[in-house]
């Protein structure tokens, strides 16, 4: 990895933190939630896959963007924001799908996740 790639990735990887400490806690934009549990199957080519699991309280960070496990990924993840909202919003609490990693590295579809979402409200 050269410098430059790897200076562009800590770069993107303070810009995630900030992002995460701006995005405000679980319970200002979801009042009625009483926890979120993210499980999901990591896929990437030529790898393994992991089982990732999040969970969200009240208290935790309404962040729901999940990096992407390849190295040399800049721009990847997957964002969770918009399925979560919406569930809340229809008082849902169960949702699942699947995601591709919206980096663009090199090899384009190199990861994706099968995510289950499982909402409580208070
Ligand atoms: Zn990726």
């Amino acid at each position: 990895m050269n410098n430059n790639k790897h200076a562009a990735m800590m770069e993107k990887k303070q810009e995630l933190m900030q992002l995460r400490r701006d995005a405000g806690s679980v319970a200002s934009h979801f009042p009625e939630v009483a926890n979120i549990v993210m499980r999901m199957t990591y896929n990437q080519r030529g790898a393994k896959s992991i089982l990732r699991t999040f969970h969200f309280t009240p208290g935790s960070y309404a962040f729901f963007i999940v990096n992407c496990l390849r190295q040399d990924c800049i721009d990847g993840g997957f964002d969770l924001t918009q399925i979560i909202t919406t569930m809340v919003r229809n008082r849902r609490m169960e949702g699942k799908g699947s995601l591709s990693c919206t980096g663009t590295d090199s090899s384009t579809n190199h990861s994706d996740i099968v995510y289950e979402v499982a909402i409580q409200y208070i």
